[in-house]
């Protein structure tokens, strides 16, 4: 009887172990790596969006060079006629140089522009890089985080299992009508196996009287305070 006890107090702890195991299992939190993801995601869409935004202005860059390129050399086509002396018409002449004086104040402009949108490129190019050196360092935190929450589920799970076949080893070994009163008292009690110890229950500390241990030899004793099966010492 006291070995069969003694298996019931060890089968309690075990399961105690295996209540832990589960509630730890179940605090391992996905939260924080689904966190992580969603912001790799927003920041992958900006740079994404970053970039063809940049090639636009980039090729707008492009386009105000060309158009200054061209300008500027039909101004100087312009100049040459009037500093070779091509043009002889004193009306003429002045027409020519007011429109030459036009256009070096629409390229100075263009030019100022030009420099603006170079300007811009640069800035918003360095944002990319900024934010793409960021994403990467996210996505290195999150395959990191995976990893971590898979091992410490993998390692809950081996805990469980191993907890599991230990209680159905010990399980077997318990008399079958022991155990479903065991089972019984579980249901209402916690700890339904209570160890005396100096004539105390251990599970509801109070004392059990002297005569009710002497006549526990090879009976099931309860304590008549909680209920819980008394294993003696
Ligand atoms: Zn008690």
């Amino acid at each position: 009887m006291k070995d069969q006890l003694g298996m019931l107090g060890e089968l309690q702890v075990l399961e105690r172990q295996k209540r832990e195991a589960a509630g730890r299992k179940e605090k391992i939190s996905v939260d924080e790596v689904r966190l992580l993801w969603q912001e790799v995601r927003l920041l992958a869409q900006t740079v994404a969006a970053d970039r063809e935004k940049l090639a636009g202005m980039e090729k707008a860059c492009a386009g105000r060079e060309d158009e200054l390129t061209s300008l500027t050399r039909h101004c100087g086509e312009l100049e040459q006629r009037l500093y070779r002396g091509e043009i002889t018409n004193i009306k003429e002449i002045e027409q020519v140089r007011t429109r030459c004086e036009a256009l070096r104040r629409d390229i100075a402009r263009r030019e100022n522009a030009a420099v603006a949108g170079i300007e811009d490129c640069e800035r918003l190019a360095a944002k990319i890089a900024g934010d793409e050196a960021n994403l990467q360092a996210k996505r290195r935190l999150h395959a990191e985080k995976q990893q971590h929450v898979a091992q410490e589920a993998a390692r809950s799970d081996a805990e469980l299992a191993g907890l599991e076949e230990r209680c159905r080893a010990l399980a077997a070994k318990v008399e079958p009508a022991l155990l479903r009163q065991f089972r019984e008292l579980a249901r209402k009690l916690p700890q339904p196996v209570a160890r005396v110890t100096g004539g105390v229950c251990g599970g509801c500390r109070r004392s059990i009287p002297t005569g009710q241990l002497a006549q526990g030899e090879g009976r099931l004793l309860y304590c008549d305070n909680c209920g819980r099966i008394l294993l003696v010492e």
